[in-house]
C-alpha cells in the first residue's frame, strides 16, 4: 500500500476535523497526524476509512485508538523535543509514530506477542524507531530505563498502576483511562513531588482493558 495524493489530502482534512471540532491546538500534535499515514497500520480492507474518526480492529482483538483519542492523549502530555515517553499498548504502533513525529523518544511496552512483532515490523518498515520496544507487562513499566518525562496509557486499567507514577520525573504526567471495562475516563496525573500528585478529568471514554501478564 503506498502513501498517495488522495491519502495525503484525507489526512489534511482529518487535521481540519481534528482542529476544528475537536478542539485540539497543539501544532505538533497536528503536524504528526498530518505526516502519519495511519492506514498503513490497519488492514486493507478499511483504507478508505483510515482518515475518519474512527476505531478500527486490529490483530488480538484489540482495537486502533479513534484519531481524536490520540490526539487527545497526545495534547494532554504536553510533549517537549526530546522528552522521554513511556507508552503502555504499542498495539499496531499507530500512537507510538504519532509520538515520534512529535520528536519524543518512545519507550514502549505491549503483552500481545502477535502486536509487539507487528509494530516493531511496522515501524521499522516506515523509517520510524523508537529508543525502545518492549514485549512484556506494562503494569511493571520500563524500570531499567526510568524515569520518565511524560507516560501514555492506550489501554483501560481498572486500578491505577502506582509503579508508573514511580516511574515517572517529578514534573512529569502521566495520560490514564480509569475505570471498568464497560467506560473509563480520562485522567492526567502531574507528579508535583516525589509523592504528591495533581489529579485532572477529561471526560468518559472506552479503551480496551489493560491486562495483567503477557500473552504469547
Ligand atoms: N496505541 C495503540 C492502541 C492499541 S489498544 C494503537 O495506536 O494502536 C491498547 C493496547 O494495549 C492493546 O494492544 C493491548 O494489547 C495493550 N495492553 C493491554 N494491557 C497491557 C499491559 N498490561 N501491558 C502492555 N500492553 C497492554
Amino acid at each position: 500500500m503506498q502513501d498517495s495524493f488522495v491519502h495525503k489530502g484525507k489526512r489534511r482534512n482529518l487535521v481540519d476535523y481534528l482542529r476544528r471540532s475537536i478542539g485540539i491546538c497543539d501544532e505538533s500534535v497536528l503536524a504528526a497526524i498530518n505526516e502519519v499515514p495511519r492506514h498503513l497500520f490497519i488492514e486493507s480492507i478499511f483504507e478508505d476509512y483510515a482518515y475518519e474518526d474512527r476505531a478500527f480492529p486490529i490483530a488480538a482483538h484489540q482495537t486502533i485508538s479513534h484519531p481524536s483519542t490520540v490526539a487527545e492523549q497526545s495534547e494532554l502530555l504536553e510533549i517537549k523535543e526530546g522528552e522521554k515517553v513511556l507508552e503502555i499498548g504499542t498495539g499496531c504502533g499507530y500512537q507510538t509514530a504519532v509520538l515520534i513525529a512529535m520528536k519524543a523518544l518512545v519507550y514502549t511496552v505491549e503483552r500481545q506477542k502477535d502486536l509487539f512483532d507487528f509494530s516493531k515490523k511496522k515501524l521499522r518498515e516506515m523509517n520510524l524507531y523508537p529508543k525502545f520496544q518492549s514485549f512484556g507487562d506494562g503494569f511493571a513499566g520500563l524500570p531499567t530505563f526510568a524515569p520518565f518525562d511524560k507516560i501514555i496509557v492506550t489501554c483501560g486499567a481498572s486500578v491505577l498502576p502506582t509503579e508508573l507514577l514511580k516511574q515517572l520525573k517529578v514534573s512529569g504526567k502521566m495520560v490514564i483511562p480509569l475505570g471498568p471495562t464497560d467506560q473509563q475516563v480520562l485522567y492526567r496525573f502531574t507528579k508535583i513531588s516525589p509523592t504528591e500528585f495533581e489529579k485532572e478529568e477529561f471526560g468518559t471514554y472506552k479503551f480496551v482493558p489493560m491486562l495483567n501478564n503477557t500473552n504469547q
